[in-house]
């Protein structure tokens, strides 16, 4: 890798003054890391600059690029911050400390695991731009990692799936999480990686060529006749997640139904509805794999249209449709809404609320266990969508019953809640909600508190925070939850306001 590389890609949409602060800060840290040599014997330079690459692939801002290049500059040579600070300024000095921050934490067991993912999260709130330089860092390290002992190795490689991968997944950010993942898979099963690998290159060879392209040229035809514009690509899903098929679900490699998959881009939503309407009419759909993650995007803000049909020879093959846009976030997740690229300086205000929000909602957790407990419930677990009677969706961690709901919608509709109908049948408020159940809540006007027996059953924080107020003889803390209805997880920046409406915002 060479800085002209590096250049070459942020050139496609930086500014002159842009480059020459990233040629700038190259220079400082070319001069920084001058002899030294990686494990595996290349000048250290080369680390820097890989960073740098991916993080202008993902076509962030000229300050991140070079916090990139100047990353490991205080922790490795005679440099420090301060050094950086009087150069490169505040900005940059913030997010190279930060990174050297996290990368002091080593990972040993569960208690460094928690207090790491608290750090992550706390590195997060103050500047989101911390993690992807994180990111990068990373899947470098972990592209160069056979060069390591064994056992460094299996750390690096199980504290990436334990913490990153799913705060990638978290940011929606899948062009990382699965180069993540396959490169983790490889090192810590590496006979099942090799056997799958190269299982891979035989079916793709065979099957790609003939069955996908004989797929591809019907649906292409198709399109075509209808006047959509459209690209179409055959591809494996990544061996990670075929393996973690293999194992949930106990099948062999062809048995596990999306190894064979096509990914069909057209222009805008609309024709995606009317390709998926093409893909029925000519193979007969597996309707239990459908699904509609354009209308209900998943948690972390992936959409897209996903079927199974039984193609030529009755071979299960999925469809994924988007369009141009919704492509870029699927690859880029958050981080697509900080891509300098794509928003240059009239970049959206900074998505990172909703991170802040879960601190603050967090900050009363009497210890770290806590606090990841309730992260991991309120965030990495499974999480549903239910309606409200007119349609609006509402996001809330599996095992919600409807108090969570009630609560979602308003507090002081949970604080009234005396009944509920759950798709039009009488319901109870302690039972388990489902996805896409229509939820109503009754209330009672005359209601002033919530049962405090409620607390046994209630998942979400929100709701739990809003009961427990009222256990709490302090006045003020009432008069705080009557003047702040807001639910505190927020509306994912990526979800279409006609998704998910808050009446209440
Ligand atoms: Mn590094």
């Amino acid at each position: 890798m060479t800085i002209n590389q590096v250049i070459a890609q942020a050139r496609n949409y930086l500014s002159e003054n842009d480059i020459a602060l990233i040629k700038s800060a190259y220079n400082f840290a070319a001069q920084a890391h001058r002899g030294q040599k990686r494990i595996t014997g290349e000048p250290y330079l080369e680390h820097p600059l890989q960073t740098a690459f991916i993080l202008a692939q993902m076509g962030l801002d000229a300050k991140t690029i070079a916090a990139g290049l100047l990353h490991d500059v205080p922790e490795d040579t005679k440099y420090k911050l301060a050094d950086i600070k009087k150069i490169f300024g505040e900005d940059i000095a913030f997010l190279v400390d930060s990174v050297t921050k996290l990368s002091n934490l080593e990972y040993h067991g569960q208690i460094r695991y928690r207090e790491g993912l608290k750090k992550m999260f706390l590195a997060m709130a103050k500047d989101i731009r911390v993690i992807f330089i994180k990111f990068a860092d990373r899947l470098h390290n972990l592209r160069t990692l056979e060069y390591l002992p064994d056992i460094k190795r299996q750390s690096i490689a199980n504290e990436t799936l334990d913490i990153y991968v799913p705060i990638a997944d978290l940011l929606g950010i899948w062009h990382l999480k699965w180069q993540m993942e396959d490169l983790c898979f490889k090192y810590l099963h590496p006979a099942e990686y090799q056997e799958l690998s190269q299982k891979y290159q035989i079916d793709k060879k065979l099957e790609l060529n003939q069955y996908i392209k004989r797929m591809t040229k019907e649906l292409g035809q198709a399109l075509d006749k209808l006047n959509i514009p459209h690209e179409i690509n055959g591809r494996f899903k990544h061996l990670y997640s075929i393996w973690q098929k293999m194992q949930d679900k106990n099948r062999k490699f062809n048995e596990i139904y999306d190894v064979f998959a096509l990914r069909v881009i057209v222009p805008d939503i609309d024709s995606c509805y009317r390709t998926l309407g093409v893909i029925h009419n000519l193979w007969r759909p597996n309707m239990s794999r459908f699904k509609d993650y354009i209308a209900l995007p998943k948690p972390n803000g992936y959409q897209s249209l996903h079927t199974t049909v039984f193609g030529p020879e009755g071979k299960a093959t999925e469809f994924q449709i988007r369009t141009p846009e919704i492509h870029e976030r699927a690859q880029y997740g958050m981080a697509a809404y900080w891509s300098y690229k794509k928003y240059g300086s009239k970049r959206p205000a900074p998505h990172v609320g909703w991170i802040q929000e879960i601190l603050n909602a967090q900050k009363n957790s009497p210890d770290t266990k806590t606090f990841i407990q309730q992260l991991r419930l309120d965030i990495f677990n499974d999480r549903l969508f239910v309606l409200s009677p007119k349609g609006d969706v509402y996001e809330l961690p599996t095992g919600s019953t409807p108090i969570d709901f009630a609560y979602a919608v308003h507090t002081d509709i949970g604080n009234k809640a005396k009944g509920v109908l759950i798709n039009n049948k009488i319901g109870q408020l302690d039972e388990l909600l489902h996805n896409n159940d229509i939820v109503e809540i009754i209330i009672d006007k005359q209601q002033t508190a919530p049962d405090p027996a409620w607390l046994k059953f209630v998942k979400t924080t929100k709701a739990k925070n809003s009961i427990r107020q009222y256990l709490k003889p302090s006045p003020v803390n009432r008069l705080l939850s009557l003047a702040n209805p807001q639910h505190w997880w927020p509306q994912h920046p990526s979800q279409k306001p006609s998704a998910k409406k808050n009446k209440d915002h």
